[in-house]
């Protein structure tokens, strides 16, 4: 809940835009098969280490299914 509610207290007209337009170039890649990209990420996700002792299985970490090496 709070992670959301700092992501919406950054949005603008200007990200909201880049958001659609994101949007729109998946779902029409996906119905047409055609690759687009419009829009600049809008996220992103960091995996400091690939070490962890748990094995969630929605996880590659957990899965062990990472390429580069465990640590
Ligand atoms: S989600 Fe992944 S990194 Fe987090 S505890 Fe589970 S296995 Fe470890």
């Amino acid at each position: 809940m709070r992670d959301t509610l700092n992501f919406l207290s950054k949005l603008s007209w200007r990200r909201l835009y880049n958001i659609a337009a994101v949007l729109v170039s998946f779902y029409y890649t996906r119905l047409t098969g055609k690759a687009r990209q419009w829009g600049l990420p809008f996220t992103i996700s960091l995996e400091p280490t690939t070490a962890c002792n748990l094995r969630c299985p929605e996880c590659p970490s957990g899965l062990r299914a990472f390429y580069a090496p465990n640590g």
